[in-house]
């Protein structure tokens, strides 16, 4: 369910306000984190396939660089909008601060459907959002990435047009990039795998392991898909996986209570993450609609979604057995529904900490692109694990050392970093 008043960017000031007033912020400092410091909207002419015209709206928004070239990926949706691009590129900010590499935050989007296009117009419309973008986009300004309903073939389009534009070889502008290409191995499972490393050391701190526990996902994404592959292999069980059926135009979540086969069920999802409801039911899955996955008695909730999808429409609906929510997906949850979490006594893995592998191994992808040497898939998957679970540690002990609550502890730090980078610098 989705509130048409949500706005994600008031969502994310809210969450930047509250920690920064715990933390006792500079009145200057604050009003420069609190906002993005570029932003561009631009528009990109496509000629389709058909040979008629049409315009689409694109969006780069840079929030702070104070650590490193701004970073984060484009989004192509039907919905996008501005506020959401600048939510998420704050949310980018902190993203990396919090698993501590060295880049700034950002997002872009460009307002389209892939679903209604063909490869053809796709591959335009990435090279135009790159013309309009060269100059203020790059390996040392701002690094883009994969994101909603984007892969690495739309990523090399993007280095392609960007390297005919600037006549060198720049594997450094753009990350999620093919492997063979530049890219990193380990780069498409970063994202998922990092929200299960950081599930495990959650459960550790609860005396507990995956083995034997029970997850609801929601969405059946990049993200989602390989949360589940490797929850599955550490002995866990999806009992509920849900995605957003194109042609119903609703939202179904596939239950089994025995399991959910983590391969089967995303060899039958196409490449918009849409699972086909005729062979989901083959395989023993009831189809329920809407919220479903969010009303399961599992132990384990993990929204690996869009944003704004648990909320005061639902959040009452979350099953007492419930221990953990991980968050995959950026901004899952709103500022009311929050209020409630905080008070439940669900441990929450908020969403910049939870979904950083992906961003995390992209940075190793740009270390491995600027040595031209590229690692072998077991060092970057152990590298990132590493990276994902310092990071939760520092958070979890922070939060437990001062009683507060672990989207607030995790913003302590990230926000902390950040002032520190800025004032460091003399901006403020
Ligand atoms: N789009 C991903 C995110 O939201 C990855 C960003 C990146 O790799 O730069 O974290």
């Amino acid at each position: 369910m989705s509130e048409s008043s949500y706005n994600p960017y008031q969502n994310a000031r809210a969450q930047f306000d509250r920690v920064a007033d715990m933390i006792g912020l500079e009145p200057a400092v604050r009003e420069l984190l609190r906002q993005p410091m570029k932003e561009y909207h631009f528009t990109i002419p496509i000629k389709m396939d058909d040979g008629s015209s049409r315009v689409f709206m694109g969006y780069r928004i840079q929030h702070n660089d104070a650590r490193g070239p701004a970073k984060g990926g484009i989004r192509f949706h039907p919905q996008e909008t501005v506020d959401t691009i600048r939510a998420l590129s704050m949310w980018m900010t902190w993203k990396c601060a919090v698993v501590d590499i060295p880049l700034g935050g950002g997002k872009g989007g460009i307002i389209c459907d892939p679903r209604q296009l063909s490869e053809t117009e796709q591959e335009r419309i990435c090279r135009g959002y790159v013309r309009r973008l060269a100059k203020d986009m790059g390996p040392v300004i701002d690094v883009p990435a994969p994101d909603v309903m984007t892969n690495s073939k739309h990523m090399l389009w993007m280095l392609d047009e960007y390297e005919e534009i600037m006549g060198g070889r720049y594997p450094g502008f753009i990350t999620g990039k093919p492997v063979g290409m530049g890219g990193s191995l380990g780069r498409t499972e970063a994202t998922g795998y990092g929200v299960v490393y950081t599930l495990r050391e959650a459960l550790k701190g609860m005396g507990l392991s995956i083995k034997g526990t029970t997850a609801s996902i929601q969405g059946s994404g990049n993200v989602a898909q390989y949360a589940a592959r490797l929850y599955e292999e550490l002995g866990g069980k999806v009992v509920s996986i849900s995605c957003w059926d194109n042609d119903d135009q609703q939202a179904y979540s596939y239950c089994k209570l025995d399991g959910i086969d983590a391969d089967q069920i995303c060899s039958i999802t196409d490449d918009y993450g849409t699972i086909d409801k005729e062979k989901a039911c083959d395989m023993g899955c009831s189809a329920i609609a809407d919220d479903g996955w969010l009303t399961q008695d599992v132990d384990i909730l993990i929204p690996a979604a869009m944003e704004n999808q648990i909320n005061m429409g639902n959040v009452h609906k979350i099953s007492p057995q419930v221990k953990i929510i991980a968050e995959g997906a950026n901004g899952p949850t709103n500022t009311e529904a929050d209020e409630i979490l905080r008070k439940s006594g669900i441990f929450l893995i908020p969403d910049f900490l939870c979904n950083a592998g992906g961003v995390t191994c992209s940075y190793f992808e740009q270390v491995q692109s600027n040595m031209n040497f590229f690692w072998e898939k077991e060092e970057v998957l152990e590298k990132l694990d590493t990276k994902m679970t310092g990071a939760f540690k520092a958070v979890r002990d922070l939060a437990e050392g001062r009683q507060i609550y672990m989207r607030d502890a995790a913003y302590y730090i990230s926000i902390q970093r950040v002032a520190d980078a800025v004032k460091m610098r003399g901006w403020v």
